[in-house]
């Protein structure tokens, strides 16, 4: 009777060990996707193409202007007070 007891004690402990396991295994495989998914930070999507002449500018440190609810991004005064005046004329 003892035997029988021990040996399902034992069948419970390896079938929470297996589990536990094959979780970590699979979480692992989760994160690897999910940081794959997530691209590297402030990349492409921190460029702005300049109306102006067509170049693409970083945000951060260039010339920009706002118009209503839009902001444009130049890559020099020029582009910006050329578009101004683009604008401007129209
Ligand atoms: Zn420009």
């Amino acid at each position: 009777m003892w035997r029988i007891f021990i040996l399902g004690v034992l069948l419970v402990i390896v079938y929470f060990m297996a589990r536990s396991a094959l979780r970590g295994l699979f979480g692992k495989d989760k994160d690897k996707e999910v940081t794959r998914s997530v691209g590297p930070p402030g990349s492409p999507s921190d460029m702005m193409q300049d109306p102006s002449c067509g170049m693409f500018v970083p945000k951060e440190g260039s010339f920009f202007l706002q118009q209503g609810d839009r902001t444009f991004f130049f890559c020099s005064e020029t582009c910006r007070a050329g578009y101004q005046k683009k604008i401007g004329s129209s």
